[in-house]
């Protein structure tokens, strides 16, 4: 990849850029900057209310055993069944992962705001929100009370699901056998 395409935070090339900006599905408060620890991450560049759509998984579908899988977007896709995931056209592949995160998963594949955020605070969301399975990774988030390892749903401890109310992603729900008012209502895909 070229110097000048890691530039477009949307992909490797300028008309894919081009078009995920037409069609974006992203708040026009949130925006894609160099990040110290991550390289790039999604930051509020002003102030942002509770509740306010962020960005949105509305990319490719992918399948696991998918011969066809490209393993370049493995970091980037959210996880929607027990094996399909789902990227995004735009700002949502760039957002990190946080132990202390100020937005959430809403249903399946949107996120929003879990409280009023501050221009310059970086957006981000826990993974395990919508991860689950047997992964783990170290966790360089930063936050007060980073957990010190990223893994699934099933690795939160309670009172951290609890906090979460709301911002589960439907499939963890219904797997754990949630209320519905754990994803934030039904599903509006
Ligand atoms: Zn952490």
């Amino acid at each position: 990849m070229s110097e000048q395409a890691n530039r477009c935070p949307f992909g490797s090339f300028r008309f894919y850029c081009l078009y995920s900006w037409l069609v974006s599905m992203d708040n026009p408060k949130a925006e894609v900057r160099e990040h110290s620890t991550f390289g790039r991450g999604v930051f509020a560049a002003e102030s942002i209310l509770a509740g306010e759509a962020i960005a949105m998984f509305d990319g490719e579908f992918y399948e696991e055993g998918d011969p066809d899988y490209p393993w370049e977007v493995d970091d980037y896709v959210l996880q929607f069944a027990e094996d399909r995931w789902r990227d995004s056209k735009g700002i949502a592949r760039v957002l990190n992962h946080s132990c202390q995160p100020n937005i959430g998963i809403r249903n399946a594949f949107r996120l929003i705001a879990m409280r009023d955020i501050a221009p310059d605070e970086e957006l981000c969301y826990d993974y395990a929100m919508a991860e689950d399975g047997q992964w783990q990774l170290d966790c360089q988030c930063g936050s007060p009370n980073c957990r010190g390892r990223m893994a699934g749903f099933a690795a939160l401890p309670e009172s951290v699901r609890e906090s979460y109310q709301g911002f589960i992603s439907h499939w963890l729900v219904e797997k754990y056998q949630l209320d519905s008012t754990w994803s934030g209502g039904p599903v509006d895909i």
